[in-house]
């Protein structure tokens, strides 16, 4: 399905200016709703509260705990009372100001909250930036997986302003660059070689490069969205690492972050690709090295259960009839794909003896 509303991306250093003027060209009646999470508030408030400040909307400011643990229903619903008790009704804009975390609990809010109220993503983390700000996944985690309940939901206009990144703690920025390296290996080949020459000055936070990764990411991530919203088809590449990271992340009550996951993920699901004779060994080793200056370190599989990692990824929503489907990469900026079908089945067995070969090659 097509995105049913183009909407603006504004990037680059300073956009949060222009961020009032949008508002009040676009919502000048609307109430406004900004949900943040606990760290956004210390690090990045008052820079959105002096912005604000030039919209003379009344405004609620609505926060919630930090952390993965907290993308569930019970923080939607407790958002929902606050905004009921204020009287919000569907003249409410909903800023979503945060990292992943608070994108999609935002965005599934503003899909529900009165059948549908506009929403802006004004992402804070390199992640949300370059990923989950883009492309109207919104949702919530269960108890029986990932962003089991959500909505396609498209934001009305996100507002990436680098300016944030300069708070954010060396593990987050480099899960963002994780996101990033999924989307440029295996999409993007030249970008790969981009990286690869300039691995050093990206690890030091060079704003050039940052702004290049960024809009490469956004725009890649843009190709595949925008044909297909509802991932009937080529979305699904994006999910590549995310069928064993959604299972390592949820196995460890959450304490592994979502790129990092993700980032094992990606060579777990290398190995099987090479196994299935999809994909040249000397593939794997340019991804882990590039992983690992991102501190994605394999000793972390060490201890793993990988039984309760393969039941878990029994509840992944690519799964069909029953088998468990996962993309696979063919070459650096290449996945396999058959007709519209992205995905390739990996049976048990298959992910077991891809995690027995990786450990035995590495540790
Ligand atoms: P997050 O939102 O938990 O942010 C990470 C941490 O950084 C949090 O503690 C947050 O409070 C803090 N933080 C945010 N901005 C900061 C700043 N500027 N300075 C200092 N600290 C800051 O997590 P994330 O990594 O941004 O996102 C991960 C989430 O995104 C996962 O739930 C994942 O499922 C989701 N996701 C969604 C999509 C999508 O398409 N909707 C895509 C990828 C990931």
């Amino acid at each position: 399905m097509p995105c049913k509303t183009p909407y603006k991306i504004f990037t680059g250093e300073r956009v949060l200016a222009t961020l009032p003027k949008w508002i009040n060209q676009n919502y000048p009646s609307y109430k406004i709703a900004i949900i943040l999470d606990s760290n956004t508030k210390k690090f990045c408030k008052k820079h959105l509260e002096k912005n604000l400040n030039k919209c003379p909307q009344k405004k609620l400011w609505i926060e919630f705990k930090a952390g993965e643990k907290q993308k569930n229903l019970k923080t939607v619903e407790e958002i929902c009372e606050k905004l009921f008790k204020n009287n919000f009704g569907r003249d409410t804009l909903i800023l979503a100001f945060g990292g992943g975390v608070t994108g999609d609990i935002a965005g599934f809010l503003a899909a529900i909250y009165m059948r549908g109220v506009p929403f802006v993503q004004i992402p804070t983390t390199l992640l949300a930036m370059v990923d989950s700000s883009i492309g109207g996944k919104t949702g919530v985690d269960t108890s029986f997986g990932k962003n089991l309940l959500g909505a396609f939901y498209e934001p009305k206009a996100v507002f990436a302003d680098m300016n944030f990144l300069k708070t954010l703690p060396k593990k987050e920025y480099e899960n963002g660059l994780v996101e990033s390296l999924k989307m440029f290996i295996s999409m993007d080949k030249k970008a790969v070689s981009k990286w690869q020459k300039n691995e050093k000055k990206i690890l030091k936070k060079d704003k050039n490069l940052l702004n290049w990764i960024i809009k490469n990411s956004i725009q890649l991530k843009q190709n595949v969205t925008q044909d297909d919203l509802t991932e009937n088809g080529k979305r699904s590449v994006l999910n590549w690492g995310h069928s064993v990271g959604h299972a390592l992340e949820k196995l460890s009550k959450y304490t592994l972050s979502h790129g990092h996951a993700v980032g094992l993920g990606m060579i777990w699901e290398s190995q099987i690709a090479i196994d299935k004779k999809y994909l040249g060994k000397d593939a794997l080793k340019q991804i882990q090295t590039l992983l690992k200056n991102l501190e994605v370190n394999l000793e972390e599989l060490k201890n793993i259960k990988v039984d309760a990692i393969i039941e878990t990824m029994k509840t992944d929503k690519k799964n069909r009839n029953g088998r468990i489907k996962m993309i696979m990469l063919k070459k650096m900026g290449e996945t396999v794909h058959a007709r519209n079908d992205w995905t390739v089945t990996a049976t048990p067995q298959e992910i077991k003896t891809a995690y027995k070969n990786l450990l035995h090659a590495n540790l």
